[in-house]
């Protein structure tokens, strides 16, 4: 009998090119149905004796077996099991691992965004959650998480955060009137018409790249395999879109929510009910330093 155990932590049984997940058990016998019974509303379902090692008796599929999704969820187990060993970025992860399958098991293991999410919620673990409001951050700041603070005002209402990165450190901070318009700024139209954040359509493809390499002066030979593996994932993302079920990434809750606000922000400005002034001094309560 082989099990996967699932992203959550449930053990599947695979059987036969099948796989199941556990519905009932008594004393001596456990029942297992179909775990694509929601998506293709399949009955089928096998009864096995307890702890499982054989199987009793089964009821058919009304689907084809399919080796693929067996494949697919093989692959995400292992890099599920890898998260923990390797800290590189989730991407390199998933291509490194998907590269050597073949591509139908590449679609059935599911969109890069999925499991991207389910390799961010393995790392995040234990960490206690995100405040949810200013005064629910700890004060004083638990010790492992001030390595990069260098301001910390302490105060319960107004409490202001400042940290760096340790490659760059430096901050600078200035206020002086804009050299050009906020009407000529590149971003200025884009942001009133809700176009794409970037003028660079590339740019997601470039960031994927950079992070799938993962260090700045690669040898030919990196780049190369790296190419290769982005081909393969393209690759799959071809197929699933030929098959109707393009993956689609969503947009970040807090970038959707920060696009907004300088959405606001500039038609403010440009119906006059802020001057630029105030619009500058609103734009820099929202700049990030990350
Ligand atoms: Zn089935």
């Amino acid at each position: 009998m082989e099990f996967i155990t699932s992203s959550r932590g449930a053990p599947k049984l695979c059987f036969d090119s099948f796989t199941y997940t556990k519905k009932k058990s008594s004393k001596t016998t456990i029942t297992w149905e179909c775990s694509q019974r929601r998506t293709l509303e399949c009955k089928g379902a096998v009864i096995t004796d307890s702890p499982a090692t054989e199987i009793r008796s089964s009821r058919e599929h009304n689907h084809e077996k399919d080796d693929s999704h067996v494949g697919g969820l093989k692959v995400r187990k292992e890099i599920q099991l890898s998260v923990q060993a390797n800290r590189g970025w989730p991407g390199q992860i998933i291509a490194d691992k998907m590269f050597s399958q073949p591509v139908e098991v590449r679609v059935a293991a599911g969109t890069t965004e999925t499991i991207k999410r389910g390799i961010r919620r393995k790392r995040a673990g234990d960490a206690p959650n995100n405040p949810e409001k200013l005064d629910a951050i700890p004060s004083p700041l638990p010790e492992s998480y001030t390595h990069q603070l260098v301001y910390d005002n302490d105060s319960g209402s107004d409490r202001v955060l400042v940290s760096v990165r340790s490659q760059t450190g430096g901050l600078i901070f200035r206020r002086t009137q804009p050299r050009f318009e906020p009407a000529t700024w590149n971003v200025n139209t884009a942001t009133l018409n809700d176009e794409a954040r970037t003028n660079n359509v590339c740019e997601a493809w470039n960031n994927g790249f950079r992070c799938l390499v993962g260090h700045v002066n690669p040898s030919l030979w990196t780049v190369i395999s790296c190419f290769e593996k982005d081909a393969a994932m393209v690759e799959a993302e071809i197929l699933r879109v030929q098959r109707g079920q393009p993956s689609k990434k969503p947009a970040r809750k807090g970038t959707v929510r920060y696009q907004k606000t300088l959405k606001t922000l500039c038609q403010q400005l440009s119906n006059g009910q802020k001057t630029v002034e105030e619009f500058l001094q609103a734009i820099g309560g929202h700049i990030r330093l990350r």
